[in-house]
């Protein structure tokens, strides 16, 4: 905490990048352009340092300070305001985070002075940190993760174990209430390894199984509800070791998760949508 850093925000194009680079979930291409950008920019750099710095402090259990009485009082006396105001126009009140928002422009000056806190933008981060929870994606993808998981741990790989496109396909039938088209991508390196069913949020979906030399891709498919946007098509997100592509098509979500880089798995992606029957 001795060597002061600059006080500069980051650059604004990658402020959101630093985010993701600082909890993880940047894809090994992305960790690289942010790595190249931070050894060339102090902004950045800077930026990094306070918020890791920040993150690290408010994770502390132990943390205590005092606030000085300047402070103390604008909170007292914003908390004073706000309960006058709820008691006057109950129905007009802003949201939590515009509220505390709110609160921090107006405890701004008192801030300004408490030395160990560089900006308000950092005192804001701090507290959002505390107010909202920790990021790092949906349940969903949790649930992803797991599935993929289980199935590597448990010998429950396949419920139907073959590389036949026409015995997995017809497997499925009778079981769920939607067809998963099939492929045989033998020929493209992704041979099948068979299917199977799973539970992922809430529903039993299908599980393709395919195999890239020693690793092996789970495709979940099941039917696009009304959440299926045409921006989440062709996401990519790398979580916990593995790499996580969705994509909607012909009214199916898919979700094809690997241990495999983004790079091959897109390949595999891009083969699995030109095999399938048009
Ligand atoms: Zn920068």
């Amino acid at each position: 905490m001795s060597t002061p850093v600059p006080e500069a925000g980051p650059c604004a194009a990658w402020e959101g990048l630093l985010n993701g680079y600082l909890d993880g979930e940047l894809d090994a291409a992305h960790v690289m352009d942010v790595e190249r950008h931070l050894a060339g920019c102090p902004a950045c750099a800077g930026a990094l340092q306070r918020m890791t710095l920040v993150r690290r402090v408010v994770s502390q259990d132990d943390v205590r300070w005092r606030a000085p009485p300047a402070l103390r009082d604008s909170v007292v006396a914003a908390l004073a305001r706000e309960r006058s105001a709820a008691v006057a126009q109950p129905l007009a009140r802003p949201s939590g985070i515009a509220a505390l928002v709110g609160r921090l422009r107006a405890m701004l000056p008192a801030l300004r002075q408490w030395s160990i806190i560089p900006s308000l933008a950092v005192v804001a981060a701090a507290l959002l940190l505390v107010v909202l929870p920790p990021r790092g994606g949906s349940s969903l993808e949790e649930e992803l993760v797991a599935g993929h998981v289980r199935s590597l741990l448990a010998e429950h790989l396949t419920d139907v174990a073959s590389s036949n496109q026409h015995t997995v396909k017809p497997w499925f039938g009778g079981k769920i209430d939607f067809s998963p088209p099939v492929v045989d991508l033998a020929a493209r390196g992704f041979p099948l390894a068979g299917g199977r069913l799973d539970y992922i949020g809430g529903r039993v979906v299908a599980a393709l199984v395919y195999r890239r030399n020693g690793h092996v891709i789970n495709v979940f498919v099941w039917p696009a509800g009304s959440d299926a946007h045409v921006d989440r098509a062709f996401m990519a997100r790398a979580r916990e070791g593995y790499t996580l592509l969705n994509w909607t098509e012909a009214g199916l979500t898919y979700w094809a998760i690997s241990d495999l880089n983004t790079v091959e798995l897109k390949e595999f992606q891009e083969d699995f949508l030109e095999a399938l029957p048009k």
